[in-house]
């Protein structure tokens, strides 16, 4: 079954998802970017690589996948050395967006078939699941997941073509929806993404020690910083690369285009906004440049100043929102009045999803494990506070009444986005459009009255999609905000086939 939302109160990423060829220590690499893009998804996680096996002579896939943190389930050195051996790898790191987290969900998917071994892993979700299972299981397909992305195996399977590449490339003509995908079969490393593009992702290199080539794809490039590799370039949306013995003699990759005519992309903006690391380029870009941006835009729109001339304190929401009032608190000073930045609030870096506090079961209790104001920044100051998004609204209320407590002259609020009023269908886990505090309230101020600040702004649309990079043939998707979708949705489309 879809995962449960009741503590969702921040918008949850699905995946991170990693790819390395040419490499000899390809599962040691994944692994190490994996850990990196930790923040994409902390359920499950995933590697799988492909070696030769001298005795069959013929290649073979090995695979270790769990429940938990990167950390964790690849703790053992000797699943590098003695069982995710040769240099192809693929790793996922997940949260469920369309099936459970049960293990046989857990990616990367691999198959045996007539054409060899194949290895899958996904970031995003399909918006025509229902269609394409029912009409795969009707030619006799056999499910052994509760998610879309085994669709993209089967339908591979089922083509006709010869070679792996033009198979997959058939079935990602078939498929809807958002998709970054890495696979890797016996001889390359195919990375794609949809045709609107709304998930990153990006390719680097690494110098082997004989003077070759290896070559990485990651989310972000956080996850090649990690491992040394150099940035060559996003992927773009409708393209399909292949990375082969070819691409390591001659540095060319094959790119293809998934749709004949490629449209405008919709790049997920809220990866801009929250999703992404700051230190990471995601569609070719820095977040952080962004993120100060959105800051710097917030603070034209709705800076904060006292006729007394007195310094106001500006601080964010960790993590998300320190970049953001970094720009902030930088225009407010220097084009409207005085404002200094400070870090105003801890975030323990040590509570995962799992945490357990036994007999107390009260938000209150949870937010103040995640958070503890900074007493002597906040007392008797006139606070700006700066966060990325409001969803349910209970997470941001109780923060705000901890904030109180520290004795603070006023508490003013501002959002580097628009208030989230739609649901997402292309792979981010948001609570359902009845839980989202905006669509129960008609403007800003009430919802700022309760969640109990003195003043509350949200990023107006116009100014979010300033703070973006502009391009030539770039769009954004702003679906939660508008309730535009960019693709179609399906009906039911992430309802199941196969219940757990
Ligand atoms: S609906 Fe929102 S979160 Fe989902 S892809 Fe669009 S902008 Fe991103």
């Amino acid at each position: 079954m879809t995962r449960k939302n009741e503590e969702i109160d921040k918008p949850r990423s699905n995946c991170g998802i990693v790819g390395v060829y040419n490499h000899p220590q390809a599962s040691l690499m994944t692994y190490f970017a994996l850990h990196a893009l930790q923040h994409r998804g902390q359920e499950a996680a995933g590697i799988t690589s492909f070696y030769y096996d001298e005795k069959k002579k013929k290649k073979k896939y090995a695979y270790t996948k769990g429940e938990g943190l990167v950390l964790d389930i690849f703790s053992d050195p000797k699943l590098f050395t003695d069982v995710l051996k040769g240099d192809i790898a693929i790793g996922h790191n997940r949260y469920s967006t369309t099936g459970s987290s049960k293990r046989a969900n857990i990616q990367p998917f691999n198959i045996s078939y007539h054409g060899g071994i194949l290895s899958l892993a996904h970031n995003g979700n399909l918006t025509n699941t229902m269609t394409l299972r029912k009409q795969l299981d009707k030619e006799g397909a056999i499910f052994t997941t509760t998610t879309d992305t085994e669709i993209f195996l089967h339908l591979a399977a089922n083509s006709k073509k010869k070679e792996p590449k033009e198979q997959i490339l058939e079935a990602l003509k078939i498929v809807k929806g958002a998709y970054s995908l890495v696979i890797i079969s016996e001889d390359s490393l195919m990375v794609a993404r949809d045709p609107y593009g709304f998930r990153p992702m990006s390719i680097g290199r690494i110098k082997n020690k004989d003077g070759s080539y290896a070559y990485v794809a990651a989310s972000e490039t956080c996850a090649l910083d990690i491992i040394g590799a150099e940035y060559i370039r996003s992927v773009k949306h409708n393209e399909f690369l292949v990375i082969n013995r070819k691409t390591v003699e001659t540095g060319e990759m094959e790119s293809y285009k998934i749709l004949d005519k490629t449209p405008e992309a919709k790049h997920c903006i809220f990866e801009y906004i929250y999703f992404s690391r700051p230190d990471s380029k995601i569609f070719g870009h820095n977040v952080d440049k962004v993120r100060r941006k959105l800051g710097k835009n917030l603070a034209r729109e709705s800076h904060v100043i006292k006729p007394s001339g007195e310094k106001v304190t500006v601080f964010g929401v960790p993590d998300s929102g320190n970049t953001a009032a970094l720009g902030f608190a930088r225009v407010n000073d220097r084009d409207f009045g005085p404002a200094a930045f400070e870090i105003g609030l801890i975030r323990s870096h040590y509570v995962g999803r799992t945490f357990i506090a036994p007999g107390q079961k009260s938000r209150e209790f949870k937010v103040k494990v995640k958070f503890n104001p900074v007493k002597g920044v906040i007392v008797n100051r006139n606070v700006v506070v700066i966060d990325d998004s409001i969803v349910r609204g209970t997470t941001s209320k109780t923060l705000i009444s901890l904030i109180r407590e520290a004795h603070p002259k006023e508490i003013n609020m501002r959002i580097t986005s628009p208030p989230i009023k739609f649901p997402c269908h292309y792979g981010m886990d948001f609570p359902s459009s009845e839980e989202l505090i905006a669509n129960h309230y008609d403007s800003e101020e009430e919802i700022g009255k309760a969640i109990g600040v003195d003043s509350l702004h949200y990023l107006s649309m116009e100014k979010l999609l300033e703070s973006v990079p502009q391009e030539e043939g770039i769009g954004y998707c702003t679906a939660c905000f508008d309730g535009n979708y960019p693709v179609k949705i399906e009906k039911n489309h992430t309802k199941l086939v196969t219940e757990d």
